[in-house]
């Protein structure tokens, strides 16, 4: 009987040139675009557009360059600009508000519930002005927001809803794909998330037929027909190549999507037990989680990240500064302290290694090297403070 090696390192994800066989199939993939000569639209695009509805259980996906420019188009095919406001939470990656900055309207802040770290129909309200149009609830590693109450709560008020789902492709509340339940739904393909390509994309998905096809004349000048330009428009199309390899990787999301599942299991059993360190938040019973993350909570956060890397163990901190105290959001100084838990979990999260294809080795050596940290560090370290 063969001993099994330890594994040396663990990457904190992994792309596809660390699968042989998915790594040649795309490179066809590749090649069998570049031979066409089609870059920009075409067949390649439209048929990931078909499959990512379908997928989503939508009745429309539209391809674009990226997560952020996705944000921008539903903003604006929903009319949000100057003079309007749009609650985001405070805790997400930057682009979430840059996107409400771009269109020339005003970012407001939601703070998080320290047990999801998500925004609720609670903090979205304390934040709404009369100038607020749209909420933004963003799926944050992976784990669903509550969005009945949201959905109410926006109803009430007469605003708009718009999901940022580039951390959750696939995640299901109630039953139903995320992206489908406001007005529009955004996507990343960024490489590193859930569903990645070989480049920047993204994508717009919407329930709504008027809001698809706004967002199709805006990411390419506004045109149709052809040099015909009704509104002005941008160059946000996702390209013929990203589309093809998005295509081939999308049949099999679910899979990998399973396994980010499986592994969190593994890593959350691992840390059971544990008083000084907190494993994130599992999906909610209707709600669910396809782990783009798996974060935990520790007050000695650097110290941690030094003894994990000595073991080979990467880790990452998403995200060190809460948005409203970037100093791109400096500016809004009224803001400074709008959101206080968000201020607090960005001192204490730490992202451990997730990705579909991390094996047994890989799991043991994140989950002993977090143990023998938290020996480490003990008595020193507090167990985080409730919020
Ligand atoms: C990645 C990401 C974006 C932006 O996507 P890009 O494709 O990088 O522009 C937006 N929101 C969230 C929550 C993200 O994680």
């Amino acid at each position: 009987m063969s001993v099994p090696t330890a594994a040396r390192t663990v990457p904190l994800c992994e792309l596809d040139n660390a699968e042989p066989q998915l790594f040649e199939e795309l490179i066809a993939t590749v090649r069998g675009i570049a031979a066409t000569g089609a870059f920009t639209g075409g067949e390649a695009v439209e048929a990931f557009e078909r499959d990512y509805a379908a997928w989503c259980e939508a009745p429309h996906a539209i391809g674009v360059s990226s997560g952020t420019e996705a944000l921008v188009l539903a903003l604006r095919a929903l009319n949000v600009g100057v003079g309007d406001e749009v609650v985001v939470p405070a805790n997400s990656f930057i682009a979430t508000a840059e996107a409400v900055s771009l269109v020339g309207a005003r970012p407001r802040f939601a703070d998080v519930d320290p047990q999801t770290q998500l925004i609720t129909a609670q903090s979205v309200e304390r934040a709404l002005t009369a100038a607020v149009r749209v909420v933004v609830p963003v799926h944050l590693f992976g784990r669903t927001v509550e969005l009945a109450p949201l959905l109410e709560l926006t109803r009430e008020h007469g605003l708009m809803l718009v999901e940022d789902a580039a951390q959750a492709h696939g995640a299901r509340y109630r039953g139903r794909r995320v992206g489908t339940f406001g007005d529009a739904g955004t996507f990343s393909f960024y490489p590193a998330k859930n569903l990645g390509g070989w480049g920047d994309g993204g994508a717009v998905v919407t329930t709504r037929a008027d809001v698809a096809e706004r967002v199709r004349l805006l990411r390419s000048h506004g045109e149709s027909p052809r040099y015909h330009h009704r509104v002005v428009g941008t160059t946000a199309r996702l390209d013929a190549l990203q589309a093809a390899i998005l295509r081939r990787k999308l049949v099999r999301l679910d899979s990998w999507n399973d396994a980010r599942r499986a592994v969190a299991a593994r890593l959350r059993e691992a840390l059971s037990g544990a008083e000084d360190v907190v494993a994130p938040p599992p999906a909610a019973a209707h709600g669910d989680h396809v782990y783009h993350q798996f974060v935990i909570r520790t007050s000695d956060r650097d110290r941690m990240r030094a003894i994990l890397a000595s073991a080979g163990v990467a880790s990452g901190v998403h995200y060190p500064v809460p948005i409203h105290r970037t100093d791109a959001y400096a500016h809004l100084a009224e803001d400074h302290d709008v959101a206080p838990v968000a201020t607090r979990l960005a001192g204490e999260l730490l992202s451990l290694p997730i990705f579909p294809r991390m094996d047994e080795q890989q799991i043991e050596l994140v989950a002993t090297s977090v143990r023998e940290a938290r020996e480490q560090l003990r008595p020193s370290t507090p167990p985080p403070e409730p919020c």
